[in-house]
């Protein structure tokens, strides 16, 4: 994307700071490597979920899973600001994905430090979990969720 994107975006800017505190998007190779649709999805969850969104990255070079949509500036992991349990913020973003009919990857990160997920705008349905070091199912993710109360 380009800076002047930022005008069409409502709560994102490109003074965004990650969860670090840095101006992600000062770095131009994040800028121009991060996707506008991915952006755009992310300001329509923001929007529609109401609490804010901080991110942990978009693009990154390395640092992901092999083929990894970070490293072609399709995903973003984030986290809400909310006193929302983590549940409903799942299940917030599920229910906003269905409605608009997304064809994108989410996973739950609920052993983070900030408890987060992933989306990527990928064009297919993609669902998972982690737990600990695991990769697992969305549901077995949600049930220990659920189960610890998260
Ligand atoms: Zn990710």
């Amino acid at each position: 994307m380009k800076k002047a994107d930022f005008k069409k975006l409502h709560f994102f800017s490109y003074d965004e700071l990650d969860y670090k505190g840095n101006f992600i998007f000062h770095n131009q190779e994040i800028l121009r490597m991060t996707k506008f649709e991915l952006m755009i999805k992310l300001d329509m969850i923001r929007r529609e979920i109401e609490y804010p969104i901080i991110l942990h990255c978009t693009y990154e070079p390395t640092g992901h899973t092999k083929h990894s949509f970070h490293y072609v500036g399709m995903a973003a992991d984030f986290h809400f600001i909310t006193d929302e349990k983590f549940t409903t913020q799942i299940e917030d973003i599920l229910n906003i994905i269905r409605i608009n009919r997304w064809f994108v990857g989410l996973g739950i990160y609920p052993d983070w430090k900030h408890r987060g997920l992933h989306l990527d705008v990928r064009g297919r349905t993609a669902r998972w979990g982690r737990i600990g070091d695991e990769y697992v199912s969305i549901d077995k993710a949600l049930e220990y969720c659920y189960k610890n109360k998260l």
